[in-house]
């Protein structure tokens, strides 16, 4: 069976753990965190960078860090992960989930205006498989408004818009290294903070409530309990492992770029007469490597090439199912219908993409594909 996904290890992750036991400091905000917060802030220019255990953390962070009061509205993408929705309900907020665009998962720009009322306090952009959301019209309406962006990067590390790094654009940027993730440590994100007024909070609410980092940097004296927190950072053991990722993070890329390429290359004549859609390339956006999914013309379609390519031991999946329509938010969800979200809950299929593929499993997989829609 060629697995869906199969985490890469570089082979140097014992080697860092193994350092980080022998240091007698495996506790977090040690030497691996401040080594990958800073690989993080020097080669991708944002502000501050701070380890948390999960994507899922940071965006609790951002809530927090927002101060996002019961009953205060947050926009989000339907077809999206949990999280993005869920760190904001924890808060009390209200989720207005938005619909995805026509040729993309992304959350469609054009319609979040029409959702802003005075309650509104935030728009979270998910980059879909790394791709940007359209950051300029989501940066001028939150302008306009004075909303707070969260850029909901989890999948979208290394990939750029415009030019500029995904997660270095809205207030604030959250990112993943949960095993399923480009880099990894297993369970693992960042949070990003871009925004100059959030920094010091945000190292009081991942230090639990303390002002513990300004005090081990030698700027107060003593340290105790200042503001709400939670303990958001991850130990030495995940930092030490997720450094020995980011040592191999352009090898990493290049290979999951490479592949990415073969399966479009392949698979762009299946787009061209019709049968499928693929990821769209715009000028605006660079691809990452991190998915390659296609878009089936229905669910039945969808779920028939699920069992034809496990008869020939391929393991694809299926993604979101539309949040809105979940058991979890279905009751407080406004009504409105979101067709697009629906459309790739019912017909996108993610295809294998790890490091352990080779060319002539991206040919069998293609080839398979191809036989199906003959
Ligand atoms: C993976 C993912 C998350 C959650 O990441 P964790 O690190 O597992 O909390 C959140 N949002 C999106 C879009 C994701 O893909």
């Amino acid at each position: 069976m060629i697995p869906f996904n199969k985490p890469y290890l570089t082979g140097k992750e014992a080697h860092y753990l193994y350092e980080a036991v022998n240091s007698g400091h495996i506790s977090g905000n040690g030497l691996f965190t401040k080594k990958c917060q800073n690989y993080f802030e020097e080669r991708w220019g944002f502000k501050k960078a701070l380890l948390t255990t999960s994507c899922t953390d940071a965006l609790e962070m951002c809530a927090m860090l927002i101060n996002i009061q019961p009953g205060d509205e947050v926009i989000v993408p339907s077809y999206t992960f949990v999280s993005s929705a869920l760190a904001f309900v924890r808060q009390g907020a209200k989720i207005v989930f938005a619909d995805s665009h026509k040729d993309q998962p992304g959350i469609d720009e054009q319609l979040i205006e029409s959702l802003i009322t005075p309650r509104t306090r935030a728009i979270v952009p998910v980059h879909y498989a790394g791709l940007a959301c359209d950051m300029d019209t989501i940066m001028a309406i939150a302008n306009k408004h004075q909303l707070f962006v969260i850029e909901d990067a989890a999948q979208a590390i290394d990939s750029y818009y415009k030019g500029r790094p995904l997660g270095s654009i809205g207030h604030l940027g959250t990112f993943s290294f949960h095993e399923t993730k480009n880099i990894q440590c297993g369970e693992g994100g960042m949070l990003v903070i871009n925004d100059e007024q959030f920094v010091n909070r945000a190292e009081i609410l991942w230090e639990k409530g303390t002002n513990r980092a300004e005090f081990f940097r030698g700027e107060v004296n003593k340290y105790g309990w200042v503001d709400t927190g939670s303990s958001f950072l991850p130990s030495e053991l995940n930092a030490s492992f997720l450094y020995a990722q980011l040592e191999e993070l352009s090898n990493i890329q290049a290979k999951r770029k490479a592949i990415w390429e073969k399966y479009y290359e392949n698979l762009n004549p299946l787009q061209n007469a019709g049968k499928i859609k693929l990821q769209v390339s715009s000028e605006d956006t660079t691809n990452n490597g991190h998915m390659f999914y296609i878009v089936c013309r229905s669910l039945d379609e969808r779920n028939r090439l699920i069992s034809f390519l496990k008869s020939n031991n391929i393991h694809s999946v299926f993604h979101y199912l539309s949040l809105h329509k979940s058991p979890y938010y279905q009751s407080k969800h406004d009504e409105r219908s979101l067709p697009e979200s629906d459309r790739y809950s019912d017909c996108l299929l993610r295809l294998p993409l790890h490091l352990h593929l080779n060319d002539a499993d991206v040919s069998r997989i293609s080839d398979c594909i191809k036989e199906f829609y003959k």
